[in-house]
C-alpha cells in the first residue's frame, strides 16, 4: 500500500492508538476490505486486546491493503505471528489469497521454524475449522478472551526455543487446536477417527465489555462505535449456530455497557437484542447521550412500542425481524415460536412509532417444507406490506445445514426444489424489494462450513458429499471439538 494512502486512512481514525513497544509482534489480518474489517467488532476487539499487553505490538492488514501493515508499513512476514480474524466461510478464499501474497508457503507443514506462526480465530473456528486447518499452525476455538493471554505468556516462556516447542507448550490450553497434533485419519475416503486430543471450545466473558476502540468514516458503519451487549442467544432455533455454538447465553451488565459508550453514534450488538434483560432501560439511558443508534435484528414478539418509539427518536430508520418461515408447521420444525399474530402486532407498533422501513428475513429449504409453505410466506409478506405504512424489504436466504445445529447432517435443498420455490415467490410477491440468496452461494457456504482439510487441495474430492450426503458419515469433520 502506498505511504500516502496509509497515512490518509490512519488520519481518519478516531479513538485508540496503540502505544505499546513490546517485543512480541503480531500482524492481524482481516480477509476483506478495510471498510468491512473495521466494522467487525471481533476483529477490532482482538486487535485492542493484543495491544493492551505491554509486551505485544499488534498491527493490522486487510485484503485491500497488501502485505504490509497499516500502522508501520512493515512487511507482515517480519512479524512473529500472522493472525487472522475470520467470521464467515465465504471469506476463506480471500484468506488463502492473503497467505499466498506473503510469499511464504501456504501450507503450515511446508513453512519452517524461522517463519512466523500462523494463527486463526473467529466465528468460523467454533463451527468447523477443518477446511482451513492445513494453512494454520494454531486455531483458536471459541472465545478469544482468556486464550490470548495464556498463549502469549507461553510464547514468552518458550522464546528462543523454536516454533515446535511453543506449539507443544500450548497444546493443552482450552480452545487451542493445533492441526498438526489433532488430525483426521481417513479410510475409504471418509474420516474414520481423529488422532490426538479433543479440543475443548473456550468459553469466556471479557471485561470490560467488548467495543470497537476505533471509529472511522471509512468503515461500513461510518463513524459508529459498536458495543456487544450479549453473546449467544436465549433461544435454540434448530437451524441457527448462535444458540448452539455460542452457548451459554451471556449478557453484560447495563452499567458496564454504558461505561464504554464513547461516541455519539453507536450500534448495539447481540443476536436477539430485545431479549437483553434491561433493553428498555438501556435505551432510555442512552437517550440524549447518543445522536444515532443502530440495533441488529430483534424478535418480533419481544420489542415494546415505547422502546421502538425511543429508538426512532434516536435516529433508527430500519428495524429488522427474522420470522424465517410463515407456516405454523415450519415454525414448529425450526422451533422459532413466533406467530403471525405477533408479527402483525409488531407491524402495528412499527406504524405507531414512525419507523420508516421494516426488513424481514426468511428461509427456504427448511426440512418438511413444501410449496404450500412458500405460498404462506408470500402471503405473510404481502400482508405485512399492506399493513405497514413505510417500506418493506425482504431477504430470502437458503437454510444452510450447519455443524452443531439440529440439522447438521441434513442435505442442502436441491437446485430443482430451490428453483421451484424461487419462481413461486417471484410470482406471488409484487411491489416489494426481495433479495434472494443465489443457489451457488448456498452450495459454497454449505461446502465450506461442512468440508474437511482436503477441501482446497484434493482435486478429486467429491464435494457433493459434504453438501448433500452427510447423513451416513460416521465421523463428522468437526467431531474433535468438545463443547462445555
Ligand atoms: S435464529 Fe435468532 S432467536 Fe433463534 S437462536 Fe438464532 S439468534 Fe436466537
Amino acid at each position: 500500500m502506498r505511504e500516502k494512502k496509509r497515512r490518509e486512512i490512519l488520519g481518519k481514525e478516531k479513538g485508540f492508538k496503540p502505544t505499546s513497544s513490546g517485543y512480541i509482534r503480531i500482524a492481524l489480518g482481516y480477509p476483506n476490505t478495510y471498510s468491512v474489517g473495521m466494522s467487525s467488532l471481533g476483529f477490532q476487539w482482538v486487535w485492542y486486546l493484543f495491544n493492551k499487553r505491554p509486551d505485544t505490538i499488534c498491527e493490522r492488514f486487510f485484503y485491500d491493503t497488501g502485505n504490509t501493515t497499516l500502522e508501520s508499513g512493515r512487511k507482515i512476514i517480519l512479524f512473529d505471528f500472522i493472525a487472522f480474524s475470520i467470521s464467515y466461510e465465504m471469506d476463506y478464499q480471500r484468506v488463502i489469497k492473503m497467505i499466498e501474497q506473503t510469499g511464504l508457503p501456504v501450507r503450515a507443514d511446508e513453512r519452517d521454524e524461522r517463519m512466523p506462526v500462523f494463527i486463526a480465530g473467529g466465528g468460523f473456528a467454533s463451527i468447523n475449522p477443518e477446511p482451513l486447518a492445513p494453512f494454520f499452525d494454531v486455531i483458536v476455538v471459541g472465545d478469544g478472551e482468556g486464550v490470548i493471554d495464556a498463549l502469549l505468556d507461553r510464547y514468552h516462556e518458550t522464546k528462543g526455543l523454536g516454533k515446535k516447542e511453543f506449539l507443544e507448550s500450548i497444546k493443552d490450553l482450552r480452545g487451542i487446536y493445533i492441526p498438526s497434533i489433532t488430525f483426521p485419519v481417513y479410510r475409504g475416503g471418509e474420516i474414520e477417527s481423529f488422532e490426538g486430543r479433543e479440543v475443548e471450545q473456550n468459553v469466556s466473558f471479557s471485561h470490560p465489555v467488548p467495543f470497537t476502540p476505533v471509529v472511522t468514516p471509512l468503515s461500513h458503519f461510518s463513524d459508529m462505535e459498536l458495543i456487544e451487549v450479549e453473546r449467544g442467544c436465549r433461544f435454540r432455533c434448530k437451524f441457527c449456530t448462535v444458540g448452539y455454538v455460542n452457548a451459554p447465553f451471556r449478557e453484560y451488565d447495563m452499567e458496564e455497557v454504558l461505561d464504554v459508550v464513547n461516541h455519539h453514534r453507536i450500534g448495539l450488538i447481540g443476536a436477539s437484542l430485545a431479549d437483553y434483560t434491561k433493553f428498555d432501560r438501556i435505551i432510555e439511558r442512552l437517550k440524549g447521550r447518543v445522536t444515532h443508534i443502530g440495533v441488529s435484528s430483534v424478535r418480533a414478539d419481544r420489542i415494546k412500542k415505547h422502546t421502538m418509539k425511543s429508538l426512532v427518536e434516536m435516529g433508527l430508520k430500519t428495524i429488522t425481524i427474522a420470522p424465517e418461515v410463515a407456516s405454523k408447521k415450519l415454525m414448529g420444525v425450526i422451533s422459532k415460536g413466533i406467530t403471525e399474530e405477533q408479527i402483525m402486532g409488531f407491524v402495528n407498533k412499527a406504524n405507531d412509532s414512525g419507523i420508516r422501513r421494516v426488513k424481514m428475513y426468511f428461509l427456504i429449504g427448511v426440512p418438511e417444507e413444501d410449496l404450500s409453505d412458500i405460498e404462506m410466506m408470500a402471503g405473510l409478506i404481502m400482508k405485512v406490506n399492506r399493513a405497514f405504512n413505510g417500506e418493506v424489504r425482504v431477504s430470502v436466504n437458503v437454510m444452510i445445514p450447519k455443524p452443531f445445529t439440529a440439522f447438521e447432517r441434513l442435505s442442502l435443498i436441491t437446485k430443482v426444489d430451490y428453483n421451484h420455490r424461487v419462481s413461486l415467490l417471484k410470482k406471488l410477491i409484487k411491489g416489494i424489494r426481495v433479495d434472494i440468496m443465489p443457489y451457488r452461494e448456498a452450495y459454497t457456504q454449505t461446502l465450506f462450513s461442512r468440508g474437511d482439510r482436503r477441501l482446497f487441495f484434493d482435486k478429486n474430492l467429491d464435494k457433493d458429499v459434504f453438501v448433500y450426503h452427510m447423513d451416513s458419515m460416521n465421523v463428522l469433520p468437526w467431531g474433535f471439538i468438545k463443547r462445555g
